[in-house]
């Protein structure tokens, strides 16, 4: 399959989940996760009508942003969608647009510093760790709606995250278990969605984003509020090895 057929079957499915859910498909971007993949990739899949791209590595996207540059002449929305190291920190701000993964206070201040002194704003998005599995990043919320303690230590922690200068924090991302039944993760995706709702009347913000939804599991995270699906292998294939 073409990259431009993998897509059109991609958008196909976005639509027929958000039929079943009564949802607008205008309201999902389908970003591409383009990491371990080559600029021509890219490139195909820009040619395609896809404008918003998406790298976990900042080693790699130093070096595949300005290459892409050359075969795209739109201007594409980078988005970082893996986790940053603090002092890897630095780099982000001349290559993407939009963090997904703002996983700790600290990686949220240092984004926050770095924006303030070049004058400038980034859009983020706060990874909860929903499931609270020990080996996944981001703000522990398992148990959130019946545990008291957890609710204020990450309501509090939202509440120091959009006070922050430099930073719009637009919403909310999960990483969903690796499970083999789509189905599965539907509990997750369900819950990121509740606490986004909750987080935004009880903190009076919009909090627009939902990122949520993988190759494996898009149509379900569509059905159940996402903004954004990352999707990687179902738009390019198998990523290679390095
Ligand atoms: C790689 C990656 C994806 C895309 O994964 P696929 O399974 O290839 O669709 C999405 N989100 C993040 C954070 C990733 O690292």
């Amino acid at each position: 399959m073409s990259i431009a057929a993998n897509i059109e079957g991609i958008q196909e499915q976005i639509e027929a989940a958000c039929k079943r859910a009564g949802r607008d498909p205008s309201a999902v971007t389908l970003l591409a996760v383009c990491k371990q993949q080559s600029p021509e990739a890219v490139c195909a899949a820009a040619a395609a009508g896809l404008r918003h791209f998406g790298e976990n590595r900042v080693e790699e996207a130093v070096t595949k942003i300005p290459q892409v540059r050359q075969c795209v002449a739109e201007p594409i929305v980078w988005h970082m969608v893996g986790h940053i190291q603090s002092r890897k920190a630095r780099q982000v701000p001349g290559l993407f647009q939009v963090v997904h993964a703002v996983d700790r206070l600290k990686l949220a201040r240092r984004l926050s510093a770095l924006m303030s002194e070049r004058d400038r704003t980034l859009d983020v998005l706060l990874e909860i760790n929903v499931s609270g599995e020990a080996s996944k990043a981001g703000f522990n919320a398992l148990g959130w709606q019946e545990d008291a303690e957890t609710r204020d230590s990450l309501w509090r922690d939202c509440e120091t995250m959009l006070a922050l200068p430099g930073l719009r924090v637009l919403g909310l991302m999960t990483m969903a278990p690796f499970v083999p039944d789509m189905e599965a993760t539907r509990p997750v995706f369900r819950q990121l969605a509740a606490l986004r709702a909750a987080l935004a009347r009880d903190l009076h913000v919009p909090l627009p984003e939902l990122s949520m939804g993988m190759t494996e599991d898009y149509p379900v995270a569509v059905e159940e509020g996402a903004t954004i699906v990352r999707i990687g292998r179902a738009i390019f294939g198998p990523r290679r090895e390095n």
